[in-house]
């Protein structure tokens, strides 16, 4: 790409305010912190109701960014960079990639439905890929911004496009279609996801159709409601040579009519009428979802005109389709991202972003296969890797391949290897230790080989978390702040449970003002793991003080005793203005400064310079419980009235806070300039109708060790606690108490979920172990089981075991394995 930002200027209806606007760019970013930001880069700075990219801008121009577009110019930042003054950044990023898109005259394949949309675009990016250099959406970037950003990835080279579509709400599509402008449509399916955004079955059926406004065919399962809209659709648009191309299981009229389904043990045959000819197909699947999504990529292929035998042989190859990058953990402290499925240049660029942004360990390796379908030389392609490569400040690349190889001369730290073999048979000696490892290829040289070597291995029971649920859940609490109100992140007890230092990370990357700890050391860990951002220490004890002092955190001080120690120790190293955060009890009656020693604490504090009052904070007791609102009241009120004595009496100026989650959602009233978010971020609310907007974050995952049928009669576990009435079939998941599952949740009290039903408990919870019922459940031994997640939530377990959600998510023991995706 080479954009000029001359033509910009009328595309974005954009003031420019910079020097001479003849300037060209070749490369778009909305990522503050990808290290391909440089010079030749147009930055959007998108806002969210919560997220302002404007903030980073001053660090951009410090790290070479000339140009952005934005919504206004950030202080102190004019003189020093280019830039297009738009109303709406979104906008204008949509704009510019409907332009863009503009620049390119081929045949495109949009995709939209309910689900399957990146299965569906996948398997097509496979079994045409044989003949096109396709551009696809990488992974399922399918939004308001994804699509744009996939758009603008186009290049010269490229002959095919294949792009999706996801919507949630009405109007969303229109844009989408602008930006994609798709040739031929696909319609996988329409399912009740995201339902709450349409007001019933046919708008969102007709919004969805949207996106085929100048296709020339659209694919789709053949249903009268669909019939309806697509002729009622075409009739509107005088789309008279629009051709619909429809497959059914029931209804012969279709283009495409499946006769036969037949599941067989690995995969499953289909017999289908084609132009009144029948033929045979076998996919490699059994589940009915992706048998539709293939049936879907079949009429792809009719329309191309491909003969059967290519048909055939191309979808008996379809595989699994990944959807997702993940973080694991590797031997001798790797991490490892696993991205063993595709390796293309533009998914390269965004696991190398990926990498940056999770990387756990300084030193960054990448584990590269020969790159296919990309439409320049080789040796132009080589020549761009080996750039970004090092645009990324890779310490070393590992080159699998006999491509790769020849080009070695290319990269600066390059070790190859021929093929996959080669490389797993000198794995010893490459010695991988204390690195973060990107491994990424094409199918074909099956790197889920080297990722099962680099592995670390431990049993099999993981805690799962969704950065991007905590993500959402954050901006679901911060839309409720008034202008202007700060925000602090418990991460105590190891962020609940879920890993404190990587969740950390994302809250500094979204800058929320402070984080909290209860402890000293889990402070100091935060810090030597990178972390830049002020951290409150709730329950600092005067042993720590030093420590405290040395790692630059903030005690928060909650009697006289405790401030004359900081004192002494503050005094001691001379220190002036050491930021302290002073604690008022209000009613909770755990730590805190009484009513009675307000004016004890006014006189230590009055005219020193050692300690600086950041903060006033008092805990509430009852923020979650409506029957107890007047206590609530009463405990605002009297930290009111204590906090500004001391504001007014000492003459400072310092951050008030009172409200944790469940007070941020009753007592909006009580915000003050701060407040303390905590079980909110991880996904839990003590309000059902609030609970609906948050995100699952934390998945428990085993899988099954064992299965066995039981005679009636016999008895399972320790003590016979369950005796078997009927022959029951049985499965044992390695997961038991000193995990941190309860033993109340045992004895058919609680069940875990196998294939999406419920599997009751047998007899008692063991300390590494429990059984469950499968008799039901088709199910076979090392399948996954969901211990808790968004069923059973851990709402329903602290339900059920008289307890909090607290309590089970920080009960879930170290040895339990947490691995981090988005
Ligand atoms: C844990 C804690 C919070 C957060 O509480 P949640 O109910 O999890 O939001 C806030 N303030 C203090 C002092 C805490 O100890």
């Amino acid at each position: 790409m080479s954009i000029n930002l001359k033509n910009l200027i009328p595309v974005l209806d954009a003031k420019w305010i910079g020097s001479d606007a003849d300037v060209f760019v070749d490369h778009i970013s909305i990522d503050s912190r990808s290290l391909q930001n440089g010079s030749k880069t147009l930055f959007f700075a998108l806002t969210g109701v919560n997220n302002n990219a404007h903030l980073f801008i001053p660090e951009l121009i410090e790290k070479g960014v000339q140009n952005f577009v934005v919504q206004y110019i950030p202080e102190n930042c004019n003189g020093k960079a280019n830039f297009l003054v738009v109303k709406n950044t979104l906008k204008a990023l949509q704009e510019f990639a409907g332009y863009y898109r503009d620049l390119f005259d081929f045949p495109i394949i949009g995709i939209t439905g309910s689900n399957g949309k990146t299965i569906v675009k996948e398997w097509l990016n496979f079994l045409l890929s044989p003949d096109y250099n396709i551009i696809r959406s990488p992974k399922s970037y399918n939004s308001q911004v994804g699509v744009p950003l996939s758009v603008i990835a186009i290049n010269e080279k490229h002959n095919l496009g294949i792009f999706e579509a996801g919507i949630s709400t009405v109007n969303e599509m229109s844009k989408l279609e602008n930006i994609i402008k798709p040739t031929i449509g696909v319609l996988t399916n329409i399912g009740s996801a995201h339902d709450e955004g349409f007001e019933n079955l046919e708008q969102k059926i007709k919004e969805k159709l949207l996106l085929f406004k100048k296709s020339k065919v659209v694919v789709y399962q053949k249903n009268a409601l669909i019939d309806k809209c697509l002729i009622q659709f075409s009739a509107e648009n005088h789309l008279n040579d629009r051709k619909l191309f429809s497959w059914s299981f029931t209804d012969k009229s279709a283009d495409v009519f499946i006769l036969k389904k037949e599941n067989k043990t690995t995969f499953t045959h289909i017999e289908y009428q084609y132009k009144g000819e029948t033929f045979d197909l076998e996919i490699p699947f059994q589940d009915s979802a992706s048998i539709e999504n293939a049936i879907s990529c079949l009429l792809v292929l009719l329309y191309f005109k491909y003969d059967f035998d290519t048909v055939q042989s191309r979808m008996e190859m379809l595989y699994p389709v990944e959807m997702r990058l993940e973080v694991k953990n590797g031997i001798n402290n790797c991490s490892i991202i696993d991205d063993s499925y595709s390796s293309d240049f533009q998914s390269l660029k965004i696991a190398l972003d990926f990498l940056e942004s999770q990387k756990k360990n300084a030193s960054k390796t990448v584990i590269l296969s020969d790159i296919f379908q990309s439409g320049f030389s080789n040796e132009e392609l080589y020549t761009k890797v080996a750039q970004l490569i090092t645009d990324n400040k890779v310490n070393r690349v590992i080159g699998i391949g006999a491509t790769i190889s020849s080009f070695a001369a290319k990269f600066s730290n390059i070790t190859t290897f021929q093929n996959t073999a080669e490389f797993i048979s000198k794995i010893e000696s490459l010695s991988f230790n204390n690195e973060t490892i990107l491994i990424k290829g094409a199918r074909s040289f099956q790197f889920e080989e080297i990722v099962s070597l680099l592995e670390e291995k431990t049993h099999e029971t993981v805690l799962e978390i969704n950065l991007d649920s905590i993500s959402h859940n954050l901006n679901f609490f911060k839309a409720k702040l008034n202008p202007g109100v700060k925000i602090m992140v418990m991460v105590k007890a190891f962020g609940y449970g879920n890993g404190g230092l990587e969740i950390a990370k994302l809250l500094e990357h979204h800058k929320v003002d402070y984080l909290g700890v209860a402890f000293a050391d889990e402070g100091i860990s935060l810090k030597n793991g990178g972390i830049k951002s002020p951290i409150m220490v709730l329950n600092p004890e005067s042993t720590s003080f030093p420590s405290i002092i040395q790692y630059q955190l903030e005690p928060e001080i909650y009697s006289i005793k405790g401030l004359n120690a900081f004192l002494k120790i503050a005094r001691e190293r001379n220190l002036k203005d050491f930021p302290i955060h002073i604690k008022l009890d209000t009613g909770m009656h755990r730590l805190g400064f009484e009513e009675n020693t307000i004016d004890e604490l006014i006189a230590t504090l009055k005219g020193n310079s050692t300690v600086r009052i950041q903060s006033i904070l008092s805990h509430m007791a009852t923020s979650d419980e409506m029957k107890h609102y007047e206590f609530a009241l009463s405990q605002i009120n009297l930290f009111e009235k204590l906090s500004s004595k001391l504001i007014s009496e000492l003459n400072i100026n310092p951050i008030r806070h009172i409200l944790n989650t469940s007070g941020i959602s009753n007592f909006p009233d009580a915000q003050y300039n701060m407040v303390r978010l905590g079980i909110g971020l991880y996904g839990v609310s003590n309000d059902p109708s609030e609970q609906k907007y948050l995100e699952n974050v934390s998945t428990l995952k085993s899988i099954i060790s064992q299965i066995r049928t039981i005679p009636a009669g016999d008895s399972v576990g320790y003590g016979r606690r369950f005796m078997a009435e009927k022959e029951t079939k049985i499965a044992t998941i390695p997961i038991g108490y000193a995990d941190g599952i309860s033993r109340l949740w045992g004895n058919e009290i609680g069940y875990v979920v196998i294939k999406n039903q419920k599997a009751f408990i047998l007899g008692s919870v063991c300390m590494d172990m429990l059984m469950v019922d499968v008799s039901e459940i088709d199910c076979k031994e090392g399948d996954s089981v969901i211990i808790f997640g968004e069923s059973p939530t851990v709402i329903e377990i602290a339900a059920a075991l008289k307890t909090i959600p607290y309590e089970i998510l920080t009960s879930i023991s170290q040895r339990v394995k947490r691995v981090f995706f988005r």
